[in-house]
C-alpha cells in the first residue's frame, strides 16, 4: 500500500508557480524543467501536470503523455548538448530512491567516459 498523493510536494509547488523552475517544455498534460541538483550537464525532469505519486498510481493516458515528453526531451538534449547517449531513469517509493513524490522521469545527457555525479 503506497501513501496518498501529497499536494505539498516540491513539484506540485512548481506546477502552481509557488517555486521557480527553469522550464524546458510544456504541453497540456506535462511539464519539464531543469533539475536543480543535476547529476550531469543538461539533467532535466519530465512530470505530469495531474497529481500522481509515481508509476504505481498513474493512469495509462498520463503515463503515455509523460513518456512522450520524456522521449522529446531525450531527443532534444542529445542534440542540444551533443551527447553520446541519454539516460532515462525513474524511481518509485523511498526504497527505490524516490525523494519527490510527484511522478517524474529523469533525462540525463551522457558522454563517453563521463560518470554521473552521485
Ligand atoms: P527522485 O530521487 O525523487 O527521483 O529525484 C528528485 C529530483 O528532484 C532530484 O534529482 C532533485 O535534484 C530534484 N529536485 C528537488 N528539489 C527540486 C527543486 O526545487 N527544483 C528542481 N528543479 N529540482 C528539484
Amino acid at each position: 500500500m503506497t501513501a496518498p498523493y501529497d499536494a505539498n510536494n516540491i513539484f506540485a509547488k512548481i506546477l502552481r508557480g509557488e517555486i521557480p523552475s527553469h522550464e524546458v517544455y510544456e504541453d497540456e498534460e506535462t511539464y519539464a524543467f531543469m533539475d536543480v541538483m543535476p547529476q550531469g550537464k543538461g539533467h532535466c525532469l519530465a512530470i505530469t501536470k495531474a497529481p500522481f505519486r509515481n508509476i504505481l498510481d498513474v493512469d495509462q493516458a498520463n503515463l503515455s503523455a509523460v513518456i512522450a515528453t520524456t522521449q522529446k526531451l531525450a531527443r532534444a538534449v542529445k542534440v542540444a548538448f551533443s551527447a553520446d547517449g541519454v539516460t532515462v531513469i525513474q524511481f518509485n517509493e523511498p526504497a527505490a530512491g524516490q525523494t519527490v513524490f510527484h511522478l517524474h522521469f529523469h533525462i540525463i545527457p551522457r558522454f563517453d567516459g563521463v560518470a554521473l555525479r552521485p
